[in-house]
């Protein structure tokens, strides 16, 4: 099974993205654009894994955040767009504003799980092979964002499956924080 630790993304938090994608949309002559459903934080990505070491990575969860500076749930804060390019397009994602607690959940989680993967780096995907129009302005458009705040207060194990209209994320274990 496919699975990733992520923060799913809800109410304001979640309306100003959903609100980025429809501009982005609106700017754009092909992509394809998140679900609103889908939107979430990942913290780390376990790619394919054994069910049977589902106990395990429950285990390592609750370990981190049981750590986690005085049990109290924290804020994120959107900040401005980024994008990278791929083999069709562009990637476009949500920069989040740098955040001790957040990294530091992360790179625990991913320490307890033994991922070595590329250093943590706080996004949320908007849309893929995304192509914009050529009159396109990226400070423009950020100057009509909201860095908009959600406080975390779960983490959640979902499994990710892939179909050939787009990922299906099912909730495993979801753990207060
Ligand atoms: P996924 O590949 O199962 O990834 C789930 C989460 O883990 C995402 O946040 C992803 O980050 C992260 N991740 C995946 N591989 C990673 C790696 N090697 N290292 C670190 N983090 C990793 O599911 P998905 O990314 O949502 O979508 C997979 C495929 O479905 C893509 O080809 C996409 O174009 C297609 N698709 C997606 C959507 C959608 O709603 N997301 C819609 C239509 C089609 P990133 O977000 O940074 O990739």
């Amino acid at each position: 099974m496919r699975l990733f630790i992520s923060i799913p993304c809800e109410g304001e938090f979640k309306e100003e993205l959903i609100d980025t994608i429809e501009d982005l949309r609106a700017e754009s002559y092909a992509g394809s654009f998140t679900d609103y459903d889908n939107l979430h934080l990942t913290l780390a990505f376990l790619g394919e894994t054994d069910k049977r070491d589902l106990p395990y990575i429950k285990d390592a969860m609750i370990r981190v955040v049981s750590n986690l500076d005085a049990y109290e749930p924290f804020e994120i804060t959107l900040e401005g767009i980024g994008w990278f390019k791929s083999r069709e397009g562009r990637t476009y994602f949500r920069r989040i504003a740098e955040n001790r607690k957040l990294t530091w959940l992360a790179n625990s989680l991913k320490k307890e799980l033994g991922i070595h993967d590329k250093p943590f780096k706080a996004h949320i995907t908007l849309a893929r092979r995304c192509k914009v129009y050529d009159d396109f302005d990226k400070e423009e458009f950020e100057s009509e964002l909201y860095d908009t705040s959600m406080t975390v207060n779960q983490i959640v194990l979902f499994e990710s499956v892939l179909t050939p209209s787009g990922p299906v994320y099912t909730p495993l274990f979801r753990l207060k924080c």
